[in-house]
């Protein structure tokens, strides 16, 4: 009714301007324009973005520290920092200042998002989330309103709930708080990031309601100074990818509602998943859940907790079909590394597989005694001696390589250039800066040759053995880590 009246309105002003002879076509054209802009949405989309919309969003389930697996450290520095929120009166009467924030920093799927969860459930803390692209925007000043908004409502929902105290958890902090002037609208992010620091200024301990204010980032090195100086983030928490202990802890709570085989050795599989997050682990118990539901069993066994690790470390089995000169081909690329790889790290081989997955025709997954955060020399060429295996093979059986080694020398030539750069080549200490181009290259070739001879005195020493295990493997398309050693104990190759 408002908008007939409106538009009545306007045409009879239009009438009369034009009545006293005044010309009306410019403003008819303005006119124009708006009503085109209005009715095609873009009106209403451009003012919806300049409001600040919600960016929060309650956690929906309540987490506490029991459900965080490994960790150890961080929760360990996480409880003690949450302590300022815990004894506000002591920490009152030692005149200590408030904590106003804490950094969780270290890869994805590492627990962060869990740990910030848990913490408000510790202290009894209203819980607000956002993320930091949620605040980022063209038009200036939302990212800032949005910002003062969350701040607000974070006060408010502590109030309603009857809580004294309430954390607001910013993920991938690094979107809105990267370092000022950096950004091609920078205004937008500068005023975004100053209203930050501007409400943890400001916050103070004789409010009603304390808030405490948790950021995630793996990115911490993009942050701006500011954010990180005493009085802001004081404290940093590192959230690790799981040692074995944390990933069998992972695995043991990711599998509680799941019925297991009793085949199934879950410290087995947190030895194999090294490098793996929670967040992967989560997903190869999953994974192992939906195979099993696929087979038609009512638990999950060891078999399928191998194929999901395959799955998750290489995405989906591929319909890809291969000519039958090809999957031989991989077989004994893939049987070249399996045995190599026994011979110079006995034990090591999880499984080994001629089935497609992601970008891989086939593959042998390896996985270290222990978490190996150092490595010596020994290693590191029995690591590149694998590495060279299959395409070793493939010419010592088949008569010539293929283009499958190219990922394997890459790797090599990898690891043999961060020996030459750790002083553990011919050349020992230097400086990378002091290398030329050729000497690094000359150093990592004599490394890489002088392994490529002993893998081809090896395949050539264990040539019947390969060929057999290449048949094995075109049978059955994949052999577990004890199937291989055991064809090797049956050849007498291993004891
Ligand atoms: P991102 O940096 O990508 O936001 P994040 O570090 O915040 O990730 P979360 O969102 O906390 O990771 O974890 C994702 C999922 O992974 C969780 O819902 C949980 O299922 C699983 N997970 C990760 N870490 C752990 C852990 N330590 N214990 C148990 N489960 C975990």
């Amino acid at each position: 009714m408002f908008k007939s009246l409106g538009l009545g309105i306007i045409l009879a002003i239009l009438a009369f301007l034009l009545w006293n002879g005044i010309n009306v076509w410019p403003a008819v054209l303005i006119l124009g324009l708006v009503a085109a802009l209005y009715y095609s949405g873009a009106w209403q989309r451009m003012m919806q973005n300049r409001r600040p919309r919600q960016v929060v969003v309650k956690a929906s389930t309540p987490t506490n520290f029991d459900d965080i697996g490994g960790q150890t450290t961080a929760k360990k520095e996480l409880r003690e920092a949450l302590d300022f929120i815990r004894y506000p009166e002591r920490i009152a009467q030692l005149g200590i200042r408030p904590l106003k924030g804490i950094l969780l920093t270290g890869p994805p799927g590492t627990g962060k998002t869990m740990l910030a969860k848990a913490a408000a459930e510790f202290t009894d803390s209203a819980f607000l989330s956002a993320s930091g692209s949620e605040f980022v925007e063209m038009y200036a000043g939302v990212g800032a309103q949005r910002v003062r908004h969350l701040f607000a409502e974070a006060r408010q929902m502590a109030r309603r709930d009857n809580r004294t105290s309430a954390i607001i958890f910013i993920d991938e902090i690094e979107v809105m708080a990267g370092k000022r002037g950096q950004h091609q609208s920078h205004l937008e992010y500068d005023q975004t990031l100053n209203q930050l620091l501007v409400e943890m200024d400001g916050m103070s301990t004789d409010e009603d309601v304390r808030v405490l204010v948790m950021a995630a980032t793996n990115r911490a090195d993009l942050l701006d100074g500011a954010l990180m100086r005493p009085g802001r983030f004081d404290r940093s928490v590192g959230v690790d990818l799981p040692d074995r202990e944390g990933r069998l802890r992972i695995l043991q709570l990711h599998t509680r509602n799941k019925p297991m085989d009793p085949d199934v050795d879950l410290t087995r599989v947190a030895q194999e998943t090294f490098g793996f997050s929670g967040a992967h682990l989560e997903s190869v118990c999953n994974e192992a859940a939906i195979l099993a539901l696929r087979d038609g069993t009512t638990s999950v066994n060891a078999k399928h907790l191998m194929e999901a690790t395959d799955k998750v470390l290489l995405g989906e089995k591929l319909d890809r079909t291969l000519r039958d000169g090809e999957l031989n081909r991989v077989a004994v690329h893939e049987g070249g590394h399996a045995i190599v790889a026994e011979l110079v790290n006995p034990g090591s081989v999880s499984s080994v597989t001629i089935s497609p997955r992601g970008m891989a025709l086939g593959f042998v997954r390896q996985s270290p005694e222990d978490d190996r955060l150092l490595q010596t020399v020994s290693e590191l060429t029995a690591d590149i001696q694998v590495c060279l295996a299959g395409s070793t093979a493939e010419r010592l059986i088949l008569g010539e390589q293929s283009t499958g080694a190219s990922n394997d020398f890459e790797k090599a030539w990898d690891i043999a250039r961060r020996m030459v750069l750790s002083g553990l080549s011919s050349l020992g200490v230097i400086h990378e800066e002091a290398l030329s181009p050729e000497t690094l290259y000359r150093t990592i070739q004599e490394i890489i040759v002088a392994q490529q001879e002993r893998v081809d005195s090896l395949i050539v020493r264990h040539q019947a053995i390969l060929s057999h295990l290449a048949a094995s493997l075109l049978a059955a398309e994949t052999l577990t880590g004890q199937e291989v050693r055991g064809l090797l104990v049956d050849n007498q190759i291993i004891a």
